[in-house]
């Protein structure tokens, strides 16, 4: 990729991680964590990577688990958190009856795990970039994908303390995700009223507030790529460097591949690569042929 673009391209591969995702930093530190605090059970409404970085923690830490998902999850999904031993129960229309079950489960030993809001998960992302900074690299511009800006809360969180506030972060994500380009235009946390297109990993509705409180601290700005750009960019990694990753980390990489005003100026770009598990090479290339 570097040598295509004719910059140095640094690519975190976070799509390498055991359950497919970044997903797995912060998820793994907030289940550490409360099964330190006694936890005995893990529940999670995700349809997505967060629930089976969940489901896979589960496993590894041999604390049942239980995803509640509703009935427009994928077939590949539901398949993908019962291979990771989830209890998985289907219920609702939308995910917000899934998630007022799951809300439901919660009690003493039960612990709750957030996708993307939650002080325990920014933490764990974080460590992305102190592994960055060990290995001696400074980019002059780090993108990523925003859903509901946890990689983000955690990879400002490491900048900050690595000392890198001078850094622009690229916030990548496709037009009808994109809740939070319209969040740093008002300056507060915005709502889309629908979410619209394949990157369902990006379809939070809104951003955290968290999210939105660091682009007054750190140089933050957003691009936003098609659908289509974002499946291209994620086939051009496959033939590039041999790694699958869905529509939602696709939007990262095309935000360096159509060179972005944003990243005009940067010679040296940390992507990082976030990975993703639910979509397949079949579906990516069924997408392909079909958004014009
Ligand atoms: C979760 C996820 C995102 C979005 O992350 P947020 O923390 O919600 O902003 C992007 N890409 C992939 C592959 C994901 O799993």
């Amino acid at each position: 990729m570097s040598a295509r673009l004719g910059k140095t391209v640094w690519l975190k591969m976070e799509a390498l991680q055991p359950c497919g995702s970044f997903k797995l930093r912060g998820v793994g530190h907030a289940c550490l964590t409360h099964a330190e605090r006694g936890a005995r059970h893990f529940v999670s409404s995700s349809g997505g990577n967060a629930g089976v970085a969940v489901a896979y923690c589960g496993r590894m830490l041999h604390i049942p688990v239980t995803v509640v998902v509703p009935e427009t999850t994928s077939a590949r999904a539901l398949e993908l958190l019962r291979l990771e031993g989830a209890e998985v129960i289907v219920h609702g229309q939308s995910w917000a009856e899934a998630n007022t079950l799951a809300q439901s489960m919660l009690d003493a030993h039960t612990a709750f795990i957030h996708p993307f809001d939650d002080p325990l998960l920014w933490h764990g992302h974080a460590s992305l970039v102190d592994e960055v900074a060990e290995a001696g690299i400074k980019p002059d511009a780090v993108v990523l994908s925003v859903g509901g800006g946890g990689l983000l809360c955690g990879v400002a969180e490491g900048m900050h303390r690595q000392g890198w506030d001078d850094v622009p972060i690229i916030a990548a994500e496709t037009h009808g995700m994109a809740s939070y380009a319209r969040s740093l235009e008002a300056d507060a946390v915005v709502a889309l009223p629908a979410v619209t297109g394949i990157a369902t990993s990006l379809g939070a509705k809104q951003p955290s507030s968290e999210a939105v409180a660091w682009s007054r601290r750190l140089p933050i700005s957003s691009v936003e790529v098609s659908d289509r750009e974002a499946v291209t960019a994620a086939l051009q990694l496959l033939t590039d460097h041999r790694v699958l990753v869905e529509p939602a980390c696709g939007a990262a990489l095309a935000a360096v591949e159509k060179n972005s005003e944003e990243l005009a100026a940067a010679k040296d770009i940390l992507i990082v690569v976030c990975g993703g598990v639910v979509a397949t090479l079949a579906q990516l290339q069924d997408w392909e042929r079909t958004l014009a």
